[in-house]
């Protein structure tokens, strides 16, 4: 099959209201220009420096998605562009943000990134960690970014039971956060392995890579 077709067919399965972010991690234009001519706008990536160089030679009007974890000091290189950073896990790398939206005169939307996996080696905020910076007079000041949601990803396993646990709760969060922060309405949750599972779940924006551009010879 190819990106168009897996693309096409990804597309007409999943229920409206649920956004397809394609993504492009480590595969070369040319496959992003395929997935571009049948429509599609909205690509994700993992390190800043590639999402610069593909936004500085791809067509302008293509949404980036930063979906991965983002260090500081490279915040600056994608804040003129970049539409959605899914990965946001500390108030520090959020003032980061707000400041270099600031530069450009931006408002960014984020996801704060809540840990919901087993294992201890994905990113995220715990629940206590959540409630500090929502509690934060730092957060509360903040004019340049603008919390849109939150993020998660399952643990990574066969038994879909568990991570079915693991998407549900962070629905659960998802609806708590909603109480104080009513303009909050996505929920990025699913990849290729386990969208399936996340959309029932309540998913809004899945983040699907390999079932669109073949597997990845690197992360
Ligand atoms: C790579 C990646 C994806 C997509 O993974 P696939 O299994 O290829 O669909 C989704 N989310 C994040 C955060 C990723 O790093």
């Amino acid at each position: 099959m190819s990106i168009k077709d897996n693309l096409t067919s990804i597309k007409n399965e999943l229920p409206k209201g649920v956004t397809l972010v394609a993504v492009s991690k480590t595969k070369p234009n040319e496959d992003i220009l395929e997935a571009y001519n049948t429509g599609h706008r909205v690509f994700g990536e993992n390190k800043v420096q590639e999402m610069v160089a593909k936004w500085e030679a791809l067509p302008k009007d293509i949404e980036w998605h930063m979906i991965g974890h983002v260090q500081r000091n490279k915040v600056k290189y994608m804040a003129e562009f970049v539409s959605l950073i899914h990965g946001v896990d500390s108030l520090k790398l959020l003032k980061e943000i707000d400041k270099q939206a600031k530069k450009h005169e931006r408002v960014i939307p984020c996801l704060l990134q809540i840990h919901i996996a087993e294992e201890d080696t994905k990113f995220g905020l715990d629940d206590s960690e959540l409630e500090t910076l929502l509690q934060s007079e730092a957060f509360n000041g903040m004019e340049n970014v603008k919390i849109v949601g939150l993020m998660g990803m399952a643990t990574f396993t066969q038994n879909e039971n568990q991570v079915r646990k693991e998407f549900a709760h962070l629905k659960s969060i998802f609806d708590q956060l909603q109480q104080k922060l009513p303009e909050i309405s996505i929920l990025s949750m699913g990849m290729s392995g386990d969208y399936k599972i996340a959309i029932p779940e309540g998913s809004t924006m899945v983040r699907i890579g390999s079932s669109i551009f073949g597997e990845r010879n690197y992360q």
